[in-house]
């Protein structure tokens, strides 16, 4: 897999004697160029992370109100570290005073499709500040763009569903299936769980 040191500002921000996350040195698990994922991180702040598959890696963003089905609704995503790729199935507890200390748990996961204009790749899309791709998770369907507005210091992006039949004003996908996409597990449990 390519782009590996793109993972380095990941690695160095953590220990992995101490946390149980991934650190991307070797892949056991099937690959799918595809795939994405939400992670809902109940960290200091509690917050929704979006990443994507690109390259070998999770290219992501932290979005603190989560995604909407709402396409009046711009929910601010801000750049983050590309993660490795085995982070996509990473479910647990990250020990307190360890960098993004609380409980991780896979809300939302499934694959993506490209749907730039003119068959734009996502690489440059991404290098442009305009993404636009089709979900096709459990919970999160249909066509979203992800718009960068501020490039200085960290990178701040807005998620944004698009109008076709998946949009919504009323649904709430946050309060209305709150449990894990891969497990079933409640926050609660998996913070149980994953406590020693
Ligand atoms: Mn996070």
């Amino acid at each position: 897999m390519k782009q590996k040191n793109s993972l380095r500002t990941y690695q160095k921000k953590r220990n992995f004697t101490l946390t149980p996350e991934p650190s991307g040195k070797k892949n056991v698990i099937p690959y799918y160029d595809n795939l994405f994922v939400i992670q809902h991180h109940c960290a200091s702040h509690d917050h929704y992370d979006f990443r994507f598959v690109l390259g070998g890696v999770l290219k992501s963003w932290a979005i603190p109100k989560g995604p909407s089905y709402n396409p009046t609704v711009k929910r601010l995503a801000i750049r983050t570290e590309d993660h490795p790729y085995a982070y996509a199935f990473f479910e647990g507890v990250i020990p307190e005073g360890e960098y993004g200390g609380g409980t991780v748990m896979v809300w939302d996961i499934g694959t993506y499709k490209n749907s730039n204009q003119n068959s734009l790749s996502l690489d440059q899309a991404l290098k442009d500040g305009h993404v636009e791709i089709i979900l096709q998770g459990q919970k999160m369907k249909g066509a979203f763009a992800l718009i960068r507005t501020h490039f200085a210091g960290k990178e701040q992006w807005l998620f944004i569903k698009m109008k076709d039949r998946y949009a919504s004003a009323r649904k709430n996908p946050i309060t209305g299936k709150p449990q894990s996409a891969l497990t079933h597990r409640t926050m609660q449990q998996i913070t149980k769980a994953g406590r020693p």
